[in-house]
């Protein structure tokens, strides 16, 4: 069975390993250019990373950049909250991607050519898939420096519009914030400079879709 794996992100990189590994006979695409800065926070749980990299024999740690502390957490209508974080890291997701990839079959190209089974890994353009009405945030983020050092930060717009981050990276930061407003977007993100500038959507799965729209 020959199978092809569209989009070679977290998702379709991880997949198209396990399943060279295993021994699959299959290929993966993706046309994105080599070094693309991939937009994402790059904050996941170390210990679930761990354990899922080590069914494709990477040792997660290697990729780590910056470990959580404290995590804060605020808004405009709920009080401060801090906590000890249990696993939070930020790490290397463009190196990671890239090393999941080694040693298997993939093009650097939108999928072509006859396969049994073609895996959707297209994240939210859902090439292949059917649309799904979802609801959707503008999100953008900015790679930068900061004066003093700061831990992991999180701070929630009105009424649940959105929210504005802080994820240390290293020595710099990724801030970014997404909300289903541009201009608190903007405004968020006003102050700070940007060594890089990333946007796209992100698609939420709705808990409740009225706890978000007007
Ligand atoms: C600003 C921002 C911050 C985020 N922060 C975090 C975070 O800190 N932690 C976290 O866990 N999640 C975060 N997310 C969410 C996370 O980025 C996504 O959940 C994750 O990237 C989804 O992975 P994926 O592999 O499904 O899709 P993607 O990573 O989107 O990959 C899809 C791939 O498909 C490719 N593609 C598109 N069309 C085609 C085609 N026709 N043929 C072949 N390839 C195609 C694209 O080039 C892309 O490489 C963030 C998202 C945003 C936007």
């Amino acid at each position: 069975m020959q199978i092809a794996i569209a989009g070679l992100g977290s998702s379709g990189s991880y997949l198209l390993r396990l399943l060279t590994n295993a021994g699959f006979n299959v290929s993966g695409f993706d046309p994105k250019r080599e070094g693309f800065y991939i937009p994402c926070g790059y904050a996941a749980n170390s210990n679930t990373m761990k354990d899922l990299l080590s069914l494709v024999d990477i040792e997660f740690s290697r990729y780590i950049e910056s470990e959580a502390g404290e995590i804060t957490f605020s808004g405009s209508s709920q009080k401060k909250v801090r906590f000890k974080s249990l696993g939070l890291v930020t790490f290397d997701k463009n190196r990671l991607e890239a090393d999941l990839l080694k040693g298997c079959k993939w093009e650097r190209k939108k999928l072509s050519g006859s396969f049994d089974l073609i895996v959707d890994a297209t994240g939210i353009s859902r090439y292949f898939l059917p649309a799904e009405d979802d609801y959707r945030m503008h999100t953008t983020e900015y790679l930068t420096s900061l004066p003093e050092k700061k831990d992991f930060q999180f701070n929630y717009f009105p009424k649940g519009s959105g929210y504005f981050w802080i994820f240390p990276m290293g020595d710099k930061y990724h801030v970014g914030a997404g909300s289903s407003s541009m201009s608190g977007i903007k405004e968020s993100l006003s102050s700070y400079s940007a060594e890089k500038v990333v946007s796209r959507d992100i698609r939420l799965k709705p808990l409740l879709r009225s706890s978000y729209e007007k």
